[in-house]
């Protein structure tokens, strides 16, 4: 079963969300503060990060930031935790390199959903064969991109989006079918997330000129050119 790591200082909101978890079948650990998920991670890593966004000390955002600055963390997923409602500060929270958010009050019911959505996508399925498309090569198995065998580092989430389209190449995906194939139908997303992604995505392509094969088509959305 996968192992969460609870970065929340409200207790009652702690408790509640490691009951609900518990009794998803996930094994829990949970730190209130950025320190103490430090602590934490250095005697092991997760499968996940469950991370609030208003800490004392550091901010959720910081940290995030932070942990997908250091090799050792940087492919943990993070989902954060927020109280804010605002798009922009939610856009914000996903520049950060987290995976996804979930908006304050949630039901249990919701963040487990999401927590499996998460995952799913982090974790591909096994056998699945390697893509190789002008020198840029994916393999789903190992979970590596490289280029001549220089690795290039993408976060879960480019990864899952870059398989996409390197499986699905010379269409037009617009936003909300991008959404559909790479966070799945049931992840609540805006629709510019995608777009927060695809930029993030070119920019780690950039270094061996591979990010203009991932084009934006005025008005429609984006696509693959394999040709
Ligand atoms: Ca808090």
């Amino acid at each position: 079963m996968a192992s969460i790591l609870l970065v929340e200082d409200e207790e009652a909101i702690r408790e509640m969300v490691a009951m609900a978890l518990e009794r998803s079948g996930y094994r829990v650990r949970h730190a209130e503060s950025a320190e103490d998920a430090e602590a934490a991670l250095r005697l092991s890593l997760p499968d996940l990060i469950l991370l609030d966004w208003m800490l004392p000390g550091e901010s959720g955002i910081d940290f995030a930031r932070r942990l997908k600055r250091e090799r050792a963390t940087r492919e943990l997923p993070i989902i954060m935790l927020t109280a804010r409602g605002e798009e922009a500060d939610r856009v914000r929270g996903l520049d950060t390199g987290a995976d996804d958010y979930v908006a304050k009050p949630f039901s249990p019911r919701e963040l487990t959903a999401r927590i499996k959505a998460v995952l799913r996508r982090v974790q591909p399925t096994a056998g699945e064969e390697a893509v190789e498309i002008r020198g840029l090569r994916l393999d789903p198995v190992s979970h590596r991109v490289t280029v001549a065998g220089r690795e290039i580092d993408l976060g879960p989430t480019e990864f899952r989006l870059l398989h996409f389209f390197m499986t699905h190449t010379d269409r037009v995906f617009n936003r909300a079918q991008l959404l559909d194939n790479v966070w799945g139908a049931n992840v609540y997303v805006e629709e510019r997330t995608v777009d927060v992604h695809v930029r993030r995505l070119r920019k780690g392509l950039a270094p061996t000129g591979h990010d203009g094969l991932v084009q934006t088509v005025r008005g429609a959305g984006y696509r693959f050119a394999a040709e």
